[in-house]
């Protein structure tokens, strides 16, 4: 991965009378014209909020850690208080003290997911599963085979028998906690990287971070979802001036990078639809970025297309709950 201009497989599919790729030149070249328009005077997107408002929700999610020291959440089952946890870079204190404050017995987890290998995804997993055996908790752990590989974390869960490791690979489809899961490929760093749709009872969730680029695949698997989780990691002026050595702003800025909040801002335009309820900012950068402007840059997309949705920014340091 070097300098230059950095092109992926991710062209986007043409869709909605519009197309972008994820070229950083492209980053930003959709303007609010060609932005998909959500018409106040539809009243298909009134009526699927008001029913949505008296139908009983099977999906949460509690983000406990977001961001380049740590990351981990969890996505409940709200029917049955089961989940899953997507990933742990997170000490065991903070995620015993968050799962707590969320509201959600640790004792429900029903398994883990594993993003890819890099320590702010998996470096607490060990303590914590220790943790969760000594309560009587052994949940399988879902991972590719090259994470494993790749992630000393990993190795130290299955050579200490703390979880049983399963395999995870894009077109997956896991039951678990009353869930499906849907792993899907994404753009990074990394040997392998997946996001994540979840299905309950006909309502879905899609997650998306540590991803330069979002490819066909990942814009459909995220399209539809009634929660959206989506990586808004750095402003790009502020990444050319942060401490970071150019290499580390090369790499954040390539299509195996992270997405900006620009590149965040387009997808989730282009993702906008009347079932949409709400968006948490994720993986939100402490260096190359504030938790003030993916708020702002997201909250304009929603409000130039009149969209209702509530916007969240996940922190590092502090619970955020869909
Ligand atoms: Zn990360
Ligand atoms: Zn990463």
């Amino acid at each position: 991965m070097g300098g230059g201009a950095f092109r992926c497989g991710c062209r986007r599919v043409p869709a909605a009378g519009f197309a972008f790729n994820c070229s950083r030149n492209a980053v930003g070249a959709l303007s609010s014209t060609n932005t998909p328009r959500f018409c106040r005077g539809e009243l298909l997107p009134w009526l699927a909020r008001f029913l949505r408002r008296w139908a009983p929700v099977c999906l949460k999610l509690h983000v406990l850690a977001s961001g380049s020291k740590g990351n981990a959440a969890i996505v409940e089952n709200a029917a049955t208080g089961e989940g899953l946890l997507i990933d742990c870079g997170l000490c065991k204190r903070d995620f015993l003290a968050r799962a707590a404050e969320a509201g959600f017995d640790v004792r429900r987890l029903r398994g883990v997911l594993v993003t890819h290998a890099h320590s702010d995804h998996t470096k607490c997993l060990g303590v914590v599963l220790r943790s969760l055996a000594k309560e009587g908790v052994r949940v399988p752990l879902y991972a590719h085979p090259e994470t494993v590989r790749e992630s000393g974390p990993l190795q130290q869960v299955r050579d200490d028998g703390l979880a049983e490791l399963r395999p995870l690979a894009a077109g997956d489809v896991l039951g678990l906690a009353g869930m499906q899961v849907h792993p899907f490929a994404t753009s990074h760093d990394a040997a392998v990287s997946f996001g994540f749709r979840v299905e309950c009872e006909g309502e879905a969730l899609g997650y998306l971070t540590d991803s330069g680029c979002v490819s066909a695949a990942a814009h459909e698997a995220l399209s539809g979802v009634r929660l959206l989780a989506l990586e808004s990691n750095h402003c790009p002026s502020m990444l050319k001036t942060c401490g970071y050595p150019y290499y580390l702003q090369q790499r954040i800025a390539s299509d195996e990078g992270h997405l900006s909040n620009s590149q965040a801002a387009d997808e989730l335009a282009a993702l906008l639809h009347p079932g949409l309820e709400a968006v948490v900012a994720m993986h939100v950068s402490q260096e190359s970025n504030t938790y003030v402007i993916p708020r702002r840059t997201l909250g304009q997309v929603l409000a130039d297309a009149g969209h209702s949705a509530q916007l969240s920014v996940a922190l590092q340091q502090q619970l955020v709950s869909l």
